[in-house]
């Protein structure tokens, strides 16, 4: 073993070199010749492209961070049965089992809360009621008694005892449901419209998309264990958005026009690298595809980044840094290659413009493609239900409409198939359950992370202030006649996307003494936007106390309704 590298390089090396550690990383499936082994075996099967990724960060010098230690000292799956066995017996898991228990959707959340938070997958965002009122029984039976709608159209539980993880994930598996991968480095849930498959403005419908996107990555071990998480989202070009400019791969519907390189009609443009939180959206590629090749494309460009990715330095380890050092250019040329075959590219002048989305279409009724029916969207504060109101709305769905709920990012659902004779009824049930399908300027398009409630990183009270805001707001400024998107995010994690808000607060300690003592608070950018306007928000005020912050928004509606010429003029 060459001698310039450290005694930790050359531990890690030494694990290779032996077999064991890529034995257990592999499950034993194609490398386990154990120490005995006369020469280095050539690890093999779903762990090798993260082991040889890993060996060669470490041959060149790199020290591999902790979570790729823990990832390699055990594989989260091999290691599941003895997590399962502690958390049985009520053990607190240190934090390497914490994240190897994020690889399957339970994250454990003390100090703020001393339990489990389990982050389920819905792909699309689509539940049937059955699962949603299973959902509802689960949280009673094993977490607190309520969940929240994440801003990657998901469900979350809270408040869940050791003892009852697994037990709560195997009633998961009842309703046909999963959490494997929610969390830690692995591709999260995947997002397509809301509207899917009933709105008359769409150009594709994107629920058969992500299903089987959903089934791809679930099934291949391979695809967990990246050097950072990943989000993959798919938008069908309808009124709702996906926001799929946030996502490292974003698939948008596009129409391409006569006189293209390829044919006229429906494709799927690729757009990559977006995370909001380090001020980037998904740029265009140029590539277009046919819906059918998204999987195997998005496999490649996960596979490049699984080989290249940064393995030692968590803030640089998404995929957007290996984009801004290659280029574009090398990153496509390197997905071919691992395709095969060059990809369709079209120029922006032949693709139609963006059909316009509509602020409003996620709260309320509209009108579905198919005749006599609507979708009905509803406004939860900040996402959260308790287990009775879920098992109330889920009749609803049962009884008025398809039968299906469909969360949205922006931390609400909607009802579909509600034929026109059932509107009434519907809004009458929701509001009987405490909730309204009305949309009100600031409630349509308030989003807040889970903040000091229940996340260790959060700086501010997310959920809790982003309701006084609404409260403050809808008292102090009744003129607001338009939605205005309000995004709170407890730390620059940006789980709430504040950069893309009209309004984004990120969470701040805000010092209030010479001693040093701080308050909550927050940083405020204005301007962001999404869709057919995508924009990072700019920063304008810095370390605003909390409690000052509903007196702030007030004071940007105000001007925002002065200075406008028309209604027609958006916050942005
Ligand atoms: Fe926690 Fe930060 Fe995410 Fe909010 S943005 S949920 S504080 S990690």
């Amino acid at each position: 073993m060459a001698d310039e590298f450290n005694a930790e390089q050359k531990r890690y090396l030494e694990g290779f070199a032996s077999g064991i550690a890529a034995a257990r990383m592999t499950g034993g499936l194609a490398i386990g010749q154990g120490a005995a082994a006369a020469a280095p075996a050539e690890p093999t099967g779903p762990d090798a492209i993260h082991i040889k990724a890993q060996e060669r960060t470490v041959k060149a010098g790199g020290k591999l961070c902790d979570q790729e230690k823990w990832k390699r000292a055990e594989n989260p799956f091999d290691g599941h049965n003895r997590l399962k066995a502690e958390a049985a017996a009520g053990k607190h898991p240190k934090p390497e089992d914490n994240f190897r228990w994020r690889y399957h959707g339970m994250f454990w959340v003390a100090p703020n809360q001393v339990s489990y938070m389990c982050r389920i997958r819905v792909p699309n965002g689509i539940l049937q009621h059955w699962q949603f009122a299973g959902i509802a029984d689960l949280a009673d039976a094993h977490g607190g008694g309520y969940s929240h709608v994440t801003t990657r159209a998901g469900l979350q539980v809270r408040e869940i005892a050791p003892e009852h993880a697994q037990p709560f994930l195997d009633g998961l598996t009842d309703l046909g449901l999963t959490a494997q991968g929610a969390g830690a480095d692995n591709i999260r849930n995947v997002t397509g419209s809301p509207a899917a498959g009933i709105d008359a403005r769409e150009l594709l419908d994107t629920r058969p998309l992500t299903k089987s996107w959903h089934n791809w990555i679930l099934n291949d071990r391979s695809l967990y264990g990246l050097p950072r998480k990943f989000n993959v989202s798919f938008d069908g070009g309808g009124v709702t958005p996906a926001l799929e400019e946030t996502n490292d791969i974003g698939f948008q519907a596009i129409e391409v026009l006569e006189g293209a390189a390829v044919a006229p009609g429906v494709w799927m443009r690729l757009v990559l690298g977006g995370i909001s939180g380090h001020k980037d959206l998904a740029r265009d590629t140029g590539i277009v595809l046919k819906p059918e090749d998204c999987n195997r494309v998005a496999d490649a460009i996960i596979r490049v980044f699984i080989e290249n990715g940064d393995r030692t330095n968590r803030n640089k380890a998404r995929m957007k840094y290996v984009l801004d050092a290659w280029g574009f250019d090398k990153y496509i040329a390197a997905v071919e290659e691992k395709l095969g075959r060059k990809l369709d590219r079209v120029d922006a002048a032949h693709v139609a413009p963006r059909r316009p989305t509509d602020r409003f279409s996620h709260v309320g009724v509209h009108p579905q493609v198919q005749p006599g029916l609507n979708w009905v969207g509803v406004v939860l504060p900040v996402g959260k239900m308790t287990t009775d109101q879920m098992r109330g709305l889920a009749k609803v769905a049962a009884e008025c409409g398809d039968g299906q709920i469909r969360m949205t990012v922006w931390q609400n659902f909607i009802f579909s198939g509600v034929p026109d004779a059932k509107v009434a009824e519907v809004e009458a049930r929701v509001e009987a359950l405490g909730l309204t399908i009305k949309a009100a300027g600031i409630r349509s398009g308030l989003v807040a992370c889970t903040g000091a409630r229940g996340c260790k990183f959060a700086a501010s009270d997310t959920k809790g202030h982003a309701m006084i805001i609404a409260d403050h707001v809808e008292r102090t400024v009744p003129a607001l006649d338009v939605p205005v998107n309000v995004h709170l995010t407890g730390c620059h994690h940006s789980c709430a996307q504040h950069y893309i808000g009209d309004i984004g607060l990120i969470g701040a300690k805000v010092v209030v003494s010479e001693e040093g003592d701080t308050v909550e608070g927050y940083d405020i950018v204005v301007g962001g936007g999404f869709a057919e306007n995508p924009k990072i928000g700019t920063e304008i005020w810095k370390a605003v106390k909390a409690e000052d912050a509903p007196a702030r928004v007030e004071a940007l509606l105000n001007a925002y309704l002065a200075l406008r010429e028309s209604k027609d003029e958006s916050f942005q």
